[in-house]
C-alpha cells in the first residue's frame, strides 16, 4: 500500500478516434485492424505512464534506473520500431512482473530483478516487452476490447467505492493484459521478437529460455507456498508464467534467433549483480512492511495488528488480511483527505442495508467512527480513522453471519489497534536488502536462511534468487545473493 491520491486518466479521448482504421503492423508488414495512429498510440502510452508511475511508484535508485534504461535502449535500437522513443522504468513493487504500454513505455518491477542473475536475463525480460510494443499487441488488444465494449472489473470486493481511480482506469483501458499477458500467440510472438533483439544486441538469445525457466520455478514454488498459506497462487505475466520451460514452440522461436547471435556473447553477470547489491527485497518502507501480524507504514506513520494467524497481502492500493479458511477478510485503504468528521464520511460513503448504528469513540486518540450492519446479505463492519489529515478505512466482512460471529472479537480488535506509529516501531519498518558476496566454504541455503527475516520458506527464496531451485547448494566462491 502506498500513498496515492485520486487522479483521472482522460480515457474518453480514445473513443473519439476513428473506429476502423487499418494500420500496417511494423513487425509483419500486414494490415491490422487497429483504431490508433502511431501518434495516438504514443499519446495513450504517455498518459497511462503518469498513472503507472503514481500507482506503482518509481524505484528510488537513479543508478539502477540508468542501467536498466541503457540495456533497454540497446535492445530497442535493434527492434522493428527503432524510431519510437522508449522509456524503461523500474517500478517499486515486490511483485514479479514486467509490462509494456503502447508507444514504448516499458516497466520492470524490482521484484523480478531480484530473481535474475545476469544482464542477458534482464535484457530477455525487456526484449519480450519491446516485442509487445513493436508488434503493437497493446494497441491490438485495446482495439479488440473497445470494439466489444468490454469493461474489466478487478480489484476491491469490499469497498469498491474507494478503489483508486488510477488503478481502475488502467484496468479499464488495458484490461487483463497488464496482469495476465496477451494470450499464448502474442506471448510467443513477444518471446520470438525478444530473442531476436537479444541476439542483435550481442546477448545470447537462450537467455529468453533461461528467464522462462526462472519464472516457471518461481511459479512452482509459489504454488507450494500458496497451498501452505491457503491462498491463490500468484499469476505472473502471461506465458512467461504458463510456458513449460521445455515448451517445443518456445525452443523453436528462440532457436530461430540463434543464427543471428554474435560469437562470444557475454551474459554480463558481474555488471548485473553489481547493480543489484543493496536492492530492496520484499516490501519497501513507502509501501508498508509486514512483521508477523503487524502492518507498519513508516511514510504514512501508522501501524495496526491484523488478527493472529491471518494472511496479510500488501497490494499497491490496499492491504488485505484473510482468515485461515479464507471465509473472512479485512481490507485497509485510503480515501483522500480527511474532511468534516469520520462519522460524516461513513454516512456519505457507505449505504448499509441494515444496522447503521455509529460508534464515534476515538481510536487510540485518533478521530474515528465505526459502523456495522449488513450489505448485500453479508455482515460488514467499517471503521474510519483520520490521521494527519488522511482518511483510513478498515472494512471487514465474512461469508455468513455465523462466520462473522466467530471472528467478531478479532475483527473489532484489529480495527481498534490502528495507531500512529511510535518511535520504537520505526526501526521495525525498515526493509530487507539484497547483498552480493562470495559464498563461503560450508555455507548452505539452510544456514543462510536462518539469518534472514523471510520466515519458514526462506531457503526456497534464496535458492530461487541464486538459480539453485529446488535442491542446489552454494558453491564456495560463487557470487551469492543473501538477504539481510
Ligand atoms: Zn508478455
Amino acid at each position: 500500500m502506498k500513498l496515492t491520491r485520486a487522479f483521472r486518466l482522460v480515457v474518453g479521448l480514445l473513443c473519439l478516434a476513428p473506429l476502423a482504421n487499418c494500420a500496417v503492423n511494423p513487425v509483419t508488414g500486414q494490415q491490422n485492424f487497429v483504431t490508433m495512429s502511431e501518434s495516438d498510440e504514443v499519446r495513450t502510452g504517455k498518459q497511462a505512464d503518469a498513472d503507472v508511475r503514481k500507482e506503482y511508484g518509481v524505484y528510488d535508485n537513479p543508478a539502477l534506473q540508468r542501467y536498466v534504461n541503457e540495456v533497454g535502449q540497446r535492445l530497442a535500437q535493434k527492434s522493428h520500431r527503432a524510431n519510437l522513443e522508449y522509456h524503461f522504468t523500474v517500478v517499486d513493487s515486490p511483485e514479479i512482473n514486467a509490462f509494456a504500454l503502447p508507444g514504448g513505455y516499458i516497466y520492470i518491477t524490482r521484484g523480478i530483478m531480484a530473481y535474475l542473475n545476469t544482464e542477458a536475463e534482464l535484457a530477455a525480460v525487456l526484449g519480450h516487452e519491446i516485442g509487445h510494443v513493436t508488434a503493437r499487441h497493446g494497441v491490438r488488444q485495446q482495439s479488440a476490447s473497445m470494439a466489444a465494449n468490454i469493461g474489466i472489473v478487478l480489484g476491491s470486493i469490499l469497498v469498491p467505492e474507494l478503489r483508486s481511480q488510477g488503478a481502475q482506469d488502467l484496468l479499464n483501458q488495458f484490461g487483463g493484459a497488464l496482469i495476465s499477458g496477451y494470450g499464448r500467440d502474442h506471448e510467443l510472438e513477444a518471446d520470438r521478437l525478444g530473442a531476436e533483439y537479444l541476439a542483435r544486441a550481442g546477448y545470447n538469445p537462450q537467455a529468453m529460455v533461461k528467464v522462462i525457466g526462472i519464472l516457471k520455478n518461481q511459479e512452482l514454488f509459489d504454488a507450494q507456498v500458496a497451498r501452505e498459506e491457503g491462498r491463490e497462487p500468484r499469476r505472473y505475466h502471461g506465458l512467461f508464467a504458463t510456458h513449460p520451460d521445455n515448451d517445443t514452440r518456445l525452443r523453436e522461436v528462440v532457436g530461430e534467433a540463434d543464427r543471428l547471435a554474435l560469437p562470444g556473447a557475454d551474459n554480463r553477470q558481474a555488471a548485473y549483480l553489481a547493480q543489484l547489491n543493496g536492492l530492496i527485497f520484499g516490501d519497501s518502507p513507502n509501501q508498508g512492511i509486514v512483521r508477523g501480524n503487524r502492518f507498519l507504514h513508516g511514510e504514512l506513520g501508522f501501524a495496526l495488528d491484523f488478527p493472529a494467524g491471518w494472511k496479510i497481502r500488501n497490494q499497491p492500493d490496499k492491504v488485505a488480511a484473510f482468515s485461515p479458511a479464507n471465509d473472512a477478510a479485512i481490507e485497509l485503504q485510503m480515501a483522500g483527505p480527511a474532511r468534516a468528521t469520520p462519522a460524516d464520511f461513513l454516512r456519505r460513503t457507505f449505504r448499509l442495508d441494515s444496522g447503521n448504528e455509529l460508534d464515534t469513540a476515538p481510536i487510540n486518540g485518533l478521530p474515528a467512527a465505526v459502523i456495522s450492519g449488513t450489505r448485500q446479505g453479508k455482515p460488514i463492519k467499517v471503521g474510519t480513522i483520520y490521521l494527519k489529515e488522511k482518511t483510513f478505512v478498515l472494512a471487514a466482512t465474512a461469508k455468513s453471519p455465523a462466520v462473522y460471529n466467530r471472528y467478531r472479537e478479532p475483527i473489532s480488535a484489529a480495527i481498534a489497534s490502528f495507531h500512529a506509529l511510535q518511535d520504537a516501531e520505526r526501526k521495525l519498518a525498515k526493509p530487507t536488502l539484497i547483498h552480493i558476496r562470495p559464498a563461503k566454504k560450508g555455507e548452505t541455503f539452510a544456514s543462510l536462511a536462518s539469518q534472514t527475516p523471510l520466515g519458514k520458506n526462506a531457503d526456497g527464496y534464496l535458492r530461487l534468487m541464486n538459480h539453485a531451485y529446488p535442491t542446489g547448494e552454494p558453491q564456495p566462491g560463487q557470487s551469492l545473493k543473501t538477504i539481510e
